[in-house]
Protein backbone atom coordinates (compact mmCIF):
# COMPACT_ATOMS: atom_id res chain seq x y z
CA UNK A 1 0.00 0.00 0.00
CA UNK A 2 0.87 3.20 -0.35
CA UNK A 3 2.10 5.84 2.56
CA UNK A 4 -0.82 8.19 2.61
CA UNK A 5 -3.31 4.43 2.56
CA UNK A 6 -0.67 3.26 4.90
CA UNK A 7 -1.10 6.79 7.34
CA UNK A 8 -4.58 7.27 7.14
CA UNK A 9 -5.80 3.02 7.07
CA UNK A 10 -3.82 2.13 10.19
CA UNK A 11 -6.30 0.60 13.10
CA UNK A 12 -4.92 2.32 15.82
CA UNK A 13 -8.61 2.81 17.63
CA UNK A 14 -9.74 -0.36 16.86
CA UNK A 15 -7.73 -2.27 19.21
CA UNK A 16 -9.34 -0.60 22.61
CA UNK A 17 -12.62 -2.11 23.33
CA UNK A 18 -14.93 0.52 22.15
CA UNK A 19 -13.35 0.58 18.26
CA UNK A 20 -13.32 4.10 18.30
CA UNK A 21 -11.48 5.05 14.73
CA UNK A 22 -8.41 6.77 16.15
CA UNK A 23 -6.08 6.10 18.79
CA UNK A 24 -7.02 7.41 22.27
CA UNK A 25 -5.00 8.95 24.35
CA UNK A 26 -4.04 6.48 27.49
CA UNK A 27 -2.51 8.48 30.87
CA UNK A 28 -0.84 6.69 33.37
CA UNK A 29 2.29 6.83 35.91
CA UNK A 30 1.47 3.72 37.50
CA UNK A 31 1.06 0.44 35.40
CA UNK A 32 -0.03 -2.92 36.92
CA UNK A 33 1.96 -6.11 36.46
CA UNK A 34 -0.40 -9.18 36.20
CA UNK A 35 1.64 -11.31 38.32
CA UNK A 36 4.63 -10.90 41.24
CA UNK A 37 7.09 -12.30 38.82
CA UNK A 38 6.46 -10.22 36.31
CA UNK A 39 7.48 -7.08 38.39
CA UNK A 40 11.55 -6.88 38.08
CA UNK A 41 11.27 -8.77 34.46
CA UNK A 42 12.75 -6.55 32.45
CA UNK A 43 11.34 -8.01 29.09
CA UNK A 44 8.33 -6.59 29.85
CA UNK A 45 7.43 -3.66 28.92
CA UNK A 46 5.93 -0.64 29.86
CA UNK A 47 6.93 -0.92 33.78
CA UNK A 48 6.18 2.50 34.01
CA UNK A 49 4.76 5.74 32.44
CA UNK A 50 7.77 7.43 31.53
CA UNK A 51 7.72 3.90 28.63
CA UNK A 52 5.33 5.84 26.87
CA UNK A 53 1.77 3.87 27.05
CA UNK A 54 -0.49 3.11 24.19
CA UNK A 55 -0.48 6.67 22.79
CA UNK A 56 2.83 6.84 22.09
CA UNK A 57 3.54 3.71 20.72
CA UNK A 58 0.72 4.25 18.08
CA UNK A 59 2.73 7.55 17.08
CA UNK A 60 6.14 5.66 17.17
CA UNK A 61 4.88 3.26 14.87
CA UNK A 62 3.42 5.64 12.52
CA UNK A 63 6.61 7.55 12.75
CA UNK A 64 8.67 4.86 11.97
CA UNK A 65 6.17 3.71 8.43
CA UNK A 66 6.69 7.47 7.80
CA UNK A 67 10.56 7.67 8.12
CA UNK A 68 11.29 3.48 6.96
CA UNK A 69 13.22 3.32 10.28
CA UNK A 70 13.09 0.55 12.36
CA UNK A 71 12.07 2.50 15.76
CA UNK A 72 11.05 5.95 15.92
CA UNK A 73 11.24 7.46 19.79
CA UNK A 74 9.55 10.77 20.81
CA UNK A 75 10.86 13.87 22.42
CA UNK A 76 9.18 16.65 24.42
CA UNK A 77 9.86 18.87 21.38
CA UNK A 78 12.25 19.26 18.04
CA UNK A 79 15.04 20.81 19.69
CA UNK A 80 15.16 18.04 22.42
CA UNK A 81 14.93 15.47 19.61
CA UNK A 82 18.25 17.05 18.36
CA UNK A 83 20.22 17.70 21.32
CA UNK A 84 19.20 13.88 23.17
CA UNK A 85 21.12 12.68 19.78
CA UNK A 86 23.75 14.77 19.70
CA UNK A 87 24.53 14.12 23.44
CA UNK A 88 23.73 9.70 23.22
CA UNK A 89 26.49 9.22 20.78
CA UNK A 90 29.43 11.73 21.73
CA UNK A 91 31.41 11.94 24.67
CA UNK A 92 34.68 14.00 25.87
CA UNK A 93 36.82 14.48 23.59
CA UNK A 94 34.96 13.60 20.91
CA UNK A 95 34.09 16.47 17.75
CA UNK A 96 31.12 16.87 15.98
CA UNK A 97 30.79 19.02 12.53
CA UNK A 98 27.40 21.20 12.56
CA UNK A 99 26.38 22.92 8.89
CA UNK A 100 26.32 26.73 9.58
CA UNK A 101 22.38 26.77 8.37
CA UNK A 102 21.44 25.00 11.44
CA UNK A 103 17.95 25.70 13.44
CA UNK A 104 19.51 28.36 15.18
CA UNK A 105 18.83 27.19 19.05
CA UNK A 106 21.24 24.43 18.28
CA UNK A 107 24.01 26.57 18.04
CA UNK A 108 23.37 27.75 21.97
CA UNK A 109 23.15 23.54 22.75
CA UNK A 110 26.20 23.02 21.48
CA UNK A 111 28.09 26.02 22.32
CA UNK A 112 26.84 26.00 25.78
CA UNK A 113 26.38 22.93 26.91
CA UNK A 114 28.20 20.52 25.09
CA UNK A 115 31.16 22.28 25.97
CA UNK A 116 30.83 21.78 29.64
CA UNK A 117 31.18 18.24 28.76
CA UNK A 118 34.48 18.68 26.68
CA UNK A 119 32.89 18.06 23.23
CA UNK A 120 33.64 20.25 20.91
CA UNK A 121 31.57 21.56 17.92
CA UNK A 122 32.99 23.27 14.31
CA UNK A 123 30.24 24.51 11.87
CA UNK A 124 30.89 23.84 8.47
CA UNK A 125 29.78 26.11 5.63
CA UNK A 126 26.29 24.62 3.81
CA UNK A 127 27.85 25.32 0.22
CA UNK A 128 30.83 23.19 0.89
CA UNK A 129 30.63 19.72 -1.10
CA UNK A 130 30.45 16.15 0.89
CA UNK A 131 34.17 15.73 0.41
CA UNK A 132 34.84 19.36 1.43
CA UNK A 133 33.24 18.57 4.47
CA UNK A 134 34.56 14.97 5.53
CA UNK A 135 38.19 16.89 4.54
CA UNK A 136 37.40 18.82 7.38
CA UNK A 137 36.76 16.01 9.85
CA UNK A 138 39.71 14.27 12.37
CA UNK A 139 40.01 11.18 14.30
CA UNK A 140 38.44 13.31 16.73
CA UNK A 141 34.83 13.63 14.81
CA UNK A 142 32.37 11.42 15.35
CA UNK A 143 29.34 13.04 13.92
CA UNK A 144 28.20 15.18 10.96
CA UNK A 145 25.36 17.53 11.76
CA UNK A 146 23.10 18.29 8.18
CA UNK A 147 20.10 20.23 7.15
CA UNK A 148 18.74 20.32 4.31
CA UNK A 149 17.06 23.12 2.87
CA UNK A 150 18.76 24.81 5.85
CA UNK A 151 16.48 26.95 8.07
CA UNK A 152 16.38 30.57 7.08
CA UNK A 153 18.74 30.40 4.38
CA UNK A 154 17.54 27.28 2.63
CA UNK A 155 20.72 26.36 1.27
CA UNK A 156 21.00 22.42 -0.17
CA UNK A 157 23.34 20.07 0.92
CA UNK A 158 23.97 16.55 -0.57
CA UNK A 159 22.71 14.61 1.79
CA UNK A 160 23.22 11.22 0.30
CA UNK A 161 26.49 12.27 -0.64
CA UNK A 162 27.50 13.32 2.89
CA UNK A 163 26.03 10.64 4.50
CA UNK A 164 28.27 7.61 2.18
CA UNK A 165 31.08 9.59 2.99
CA UNK A 166 30.49 9.70 6.46
CA UNK A 167 29.70 5.79 6.81
CA UNK A 168 32.80 5.31 5.05
CA UNK A 169 35.05 7.03 7.33
CA UNK A 170 32.98 5.53 10.55
CA UNK A 171 31.01 9.15 11.40
CA UNK A 172 27.55 9.04 12.23
CA UNK A 173 25.06 11.62 10.56
CA UNK A 174 22.35 13.52 11.90
CA UNK A 175 19.91 14.91 9.73
CA UNK A 176 16.92 17.22 10.72
CA UNK A 177 14.56 16.34 8.16
CA UNK A 178 11.92 18.77 9.95
CA UNK A 179 11.47 20.68 6.13
CA UNK A 180 9.44 18.40 4.35
CA UNK A 181 7.72 16.62 7.37
CA UNK A 182 8.87 13.36 6.41
CA UNK A 183 7.07 13.20 3.29
CA UNK A 184 8.86 15.09 0.97
CA UNK A 185 12.95 13.73 1.92
CA UNK A 186 13.42 10.16 3.48
CA UNK A 187 17.30 10.73 4.60
CA UNK A 188 17.29 7.06 6.41
CA UNK A 189 16.51 6.05 2.56
CA UNK A 190 19.66 8.01 1.86
CA UNK A 191 22.12 6.33 4.88
CA UNK A 192 22.15 9.20 7.25
CA UNK A 193 21.96 6.99 10.56
CA UNK A 194 19.42 9.37 12.33
CA UNK A 195 16.40 11.17 11.09
CA UNK A 196 15.32 14.20 13.49
CA UNK A 197 11.73 15.88 13.10
CA UNK A 198 10.16 18.76 14.59
CA UNK A 199 6.98 17.17 15.01
CA UNK A 200 5.94 20.62 16.59
CA UNK A 201 5.99 21.83 12.76
CA UNK A 202 3.78 19.70 9.77
CA UNK A 203 3.14 16.55 11.60
CA UNK A 204 1.35 18.32 14.76
CA UNK A 205 0.21 21.15 11.63
CA UNK A 206 -2.05 23.47 14.03
CA UNK A 207 0.40 25.62 16.15
CA UNK A 208 -0.94 23.84 18.95
CA UNK A 209 1.65 21.13 19.80
CA UNK A 210 5.56 20.89 20.89
CA UNK A 211 6.85 17.38 19.86
CA UNK A 212 9.95 15.85 18.22
CA UNK A 213 11.39 12.48 17.11
CA UNK A 214 14.25 10.96 16.03
CA UNK A 215 14.13 7.34 13.45
CA UNK A 216 16.80 5.34 13.08
CA UNK A 217 17.68 1.79 11.41
CA UNK A 218 19.84 0.28 13.19
CA UNK A 219 19.07 -1.37 16.23
CA UNK A 220 22.42 -0.44 18.10
CA UNK A 221 21.24 2.95 17.73
CA UNK A 222 17.93 2.62 18.32
CA UNK A 223 19.57 0.29 22.06
CA UNK A 224 21.71 3.56 23.18
CA UNK A 225 19.28 6.02 22.03
CA UNK A 226 16.71 4.74 24.17
CA UNK A 227 18.86 4.48 26.75
CA UNK A 228 20.08 8.20 26.98
CA UNK A 229 15.98 8.82 26.67
CA UNK A 230 15.43 7.03 29.98
CA UNK A 231 18.45 7.80 31.77
CA UNK A 232 17.40 11.28 31.24
CA UNK A 233 13.78 11.19 32.17
CA UNK A 234 12.57 11.98 29.20
CA UNK A 235 8.76 11.56 29.00
CA UNK A 236 6.36 13.26 26.46
CA UNK A 237 2.75 13.14 27.12
CA UNK A 238 0.13 10.92 25.58
CA UNK A 239 -1.73 14.46 24.92
CA UNK A 240 1.00 15.52 22.28
CA UNK A 241 1.50 11.98 21.22
CA UNK A 242 -2.19 11.74 20.29
CA UNK A 243 -2.27 15.34 18.05
CA UNK A 244 0.82 13.95 16.80
CA UNK A 245 -0.58 10.84 15.61
CA UNK A 246 -3.49 13.19 14.14
CA UNK A 247 -1.82 14.89 12.17
CA UNK A 248 -0.37 12.05 10.48
CA UNK A 249 -3.57 10.99 8.78
CA UNK A 250 -3.71 14.56 6.93
CA UNK A 251 0.12 14.95 6.34
CA UNK A 252 0.63 14.29 3.19
CA UNK A 253 -2.51 16.88 2.15
CA UNK A 254 -1.40 19.63 3.71
CA UNK A 255 2.41 19.75 3.00
CA UNK A 256 1.23 19.52 -0.82
CA UNK A 257 -1.31 22.45 -0.28
CA UNK A 258 1.31 24.45 1.66
CA UNK A 259 3.77 23.74 -1.24
CA UNK A 260 2.08 24.34 -4.03
CA UNK A 261 0.27 27.81 -2.85
CA UNK A 262 3.75 28.53 -1.27
CA UNK A 263 5.59 28.01 -5.36
CA UNK A 264 2.41 29.44 -6.69
CA UNK A 265 3.57 32.87 -4.38
CA UNK A 266 7.33 32.25 -4.98
CA UNK A 267 6.56 32.47 -8.57
CA UNK A 268 4.77 35.90 -8.83
CA UNK A 269 6.82 37.68 -6.58
CA UNK A 270 10.03 36.72 -9.32
CA UNK A 271 8.06 38.62 -11.30
CA UNK A 272 7.79 42.12 -9.14
CA UNK A 273 9.81 44.76 -9.30
CA UNK A 274 10.20 45.11 -5.35
CA UNK A 275 12.02 42.00 -5.70
CA UNK A 276 16.00 41.65 -5.40
CA UNK A 277 15.55 37.68 -4.93
CA UNK A 278 13.67 34.95 -4.04
CA UNK A 279 15.27 32.37 -1.78
CA UNK A 280 13.17 29.13 -2.65
CA UNK A 281 14.93 25.72 -3.45
CA UNK A 282 11.79 24.85 -5.82
CA UNK A 283 12.80 28.09 -8.31
CA UNK A 284 14.91 26.84 -11.17
CA UNK A 285 16.88 30.29 -9.71
CA UNK A 286 18.31 28.87 -6.90
CA UNK A 287 21.68 27.28 -6.50
CA UNK A 288 20.58 24.29 -5.06
CA UNK A 289 17.57 23.70 -7.06
CA UNK A 290 19.32 21.11 -8.78
CA UNK A 291 20.19 18.54 -6.22
CA UNK A 292 17.03 19.44 -4.35
CA UNK A 293 14.87 18.52 -7.18
CA UNK A 294 16.94 14.91 -7.66
CA UNK A 295 16.52 14.21 -3.77
CA UNK A 296 13.12 15.92 -2.80
CA UNK A 297 9.44 15.03 -4.30
CA UNK A 298 8.29 18.53 -4.11
CA UNK A 299 9.25 21.82 -2.00
CA UNK A 300 7.57 22.86 0.92
CA UNK A 301 5.34 26.07 2.60
CA UNK A 302 8.72 28.03 3.49
CA UNK A 303 10.74 30.73 1.68
CA UNK A 304 12.42 33.50 2.04
CA UNK A 305 12.39 37.11 -0.03
CA UNK A 306 15.33 39.64 -0.91
CA UNK A 307 13.40 43.10 -1.47
CA UNK A 308 14.51 46.64 -2.54
CA UNK A 309 14.98 48.08 0.62
CA UNK A 310 17.79 49.16 3.22
CA UNK A 311 17.46 46.21 5.77
CA UNK A 312 15.41 45.93 8.77
CA UNK A 313 13.51 49.03 9.16
CA UNK A 314 11.97 48.65 5.88
CA UNK A 315 11.09 45.01 6.60
CA UNK A 316 9.26 46.09 9.87
CA UNK A 317 6.96 48.69 8.01
CA UNK A 318 5.91 46.07 5.81
CA UNK A 319 5.22 43.08 8.15
CA UNK A 320 3.41 45.76 9.63
CA UNK A 321 0.94 46.34 6.87
CA UNK A 322 0.11 42.49 6.05
CA UNK A 323 -2.97 41.43 7.09
CA UNK A 324 -3.54 38.13 6.39
CA UNK A 325 0.45 36.80 7.82
CA UNK A 326 0.63 36.43 11.20
CA UNK A 327 4.03 37.87 12.87
CA UNK A 328 5.45 34.95 14.26
CA UNK A 329 7.69 31.94 14.56
CA UNK A 330 7.73 29.09 14.07
CA UNK A 331 5.82 27.48 10.93
CA UNK A 332 3.88 23.95 9.38
CA UNK A 333 0.56 24.58 10.66
CA UNK A 334 -2.45 25.72 8.95
CA UNK A 335 -1.65 29.68 9.07
CA UNK A 336 0.59 31.80 7.39
CA UNK A 337 3.39 33.84 8.52
CA UNK A 338 6.15 36.02 8.26
CA UNK A 339 8.78 37.36 10.06
CA UNK A 340 12.15 39.21 9.10
CA UNK A 341 15.03 37.48 8.85
CA UNK A 342 17.95 40.21 9.27
CA UNK A 343 18.71 39.72 12.96
CA UNK A 344 18.90 35.91 12.91
CA UNK A 345 21.29 36.15 9.50
CA UNK A 346 23.48 38.65 11.53
CA UNK A 347 23.86 36.10 14.09
CA UNK A 348 24.76 33.09 12.03
CA UNK A 349 28.60 32.16 12.56
CA UNK A 350 30.83 33.81 10.24
CA UNK A 351 33.13 31.40 8.10
CA UNK A 352 34.81 33.49 5.51
CA UNK A 353 34.85 37.58 4.83
CA UNK A 354 32.84 37.18 1.95
CA UNK A 355 30.01 40.01 2.42
CA UNK A 356 26.39 37.92 4.00
CA UNK A 357 24.29 37.28 0.51
CA UNK A 358 21.09 37.53 2.16
CA UNK A 359 21.84 40.99 4.12
CA UNK A 360 21.44 42.41 0.75
CA UNK A 361 18.42 44.54 0.50
CA UNK A 362 15.40 43.41 2.90
CA UNK A 363 14.72 39.95 4.02
CA UNK A 364 11.46 38.50 5.34
CA UNK A 365 10.78 34.68 5.53
CA UNK A 366 7.07 33.66 4.61
CA UNK A 367 5.57 30.41 5.52
CA UNK A 368 2.14 29.60 3.61
CA UNK A 369 -0.63 27.79 5.10
CA UNK A 370 -3.69 26.92 4.01
CA UNK A 371 -5.10 29.81 2.71
CA UNK A 372 -5.98 30.69 -0.69
CA UNK A 373 -3.10 31.45 -2.49
CA UNK A 374 -4.44 34.43 -4.53
CA UNK A 375 -5.69 35.99 -1.10
CA UNK A 376 -2.57 36.09 0.18
CA UNK A 377 -0.90 37.29 -3.02
CA UNK A 378 -3.51 39.95 -2.47
CA UNK A 379 -2.11 40.96 0.72
CA UNK A 380 1.29 40.69 -0.07
CA UNK A 381 0.78 42.97 -2.99
CA UNK A 382 -0.75 45.75 -1.08
CA UNK A 383 2.11 46.15 0.99
CA UNK A 384 4.93 46.48 -1.55
CA UNK A 385 4.66 49.80 -2.05
CA UNK A 386 6.62 49.69 1.79
CA UNK A 387 9.65 48.85 -1.35
CA UNK A 388 9.22 50.91 -3.58
C1 LIG B 1 11.11 24.32 14.74
C2 LIG B 1 12.30 23.56 14.32
C3 LIG B 1 13.00 22.78 15.25
C4 LIG B 1 12.65 22.72 16.71
O1 LIG B 1 11.35 22.30 16.99
P1 LIG B 1 10.62 22.71 18.36
O2 LIG B 1 9.58 21.68 18.54
O3 LIG B 1 10.06 24.09 18.15
O4 LIG B 1 11.64 22.66 19.46
C5 LIG B 1 14.10 22.09 14.78
N1 LIG B 1 14.48 22.13 13.50
C6 LIG B 1 13.83 22.88 12.58
C7 LIG B 1 14.31 22.90 11.17
C8 LIG B 1 12.72 23.62 12.96
O5 LIG B 1 12.10 24.38 12.05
Amino acid sequence: MKETTRLNSATLGRANSRRAVNTGVERGSTVLFESAEMLYNDDVRPTYGTDGLATQDDLRRLLADLEGATESFILPSGLAALTVPIFAFLQAGDEILVVNSCYAPVRRFVETQLKRYGVTARYYDSRLSPADVLALATPATKMIYVESPGSLTFDIQDIPGMAALAKARGILTLCDNTYGGGVLFKPLEHGIDLSMQALTKYVGGHSDVLIGSVSVRDPALAAALYKTIKAWGFFTSADESYLAARGLRTLHLRVKQSGDSALKIARWLETRPEVLRVVHPGLESHPGHDIFARDFTAANGLFMVLFKGNGDHQSQAFLNKLKLFGLGFSWGGYESLAVNCEPQVRGRPKLNDEPDPYLAGSSIRFYVGLEDADDLIADIEQALDLFS
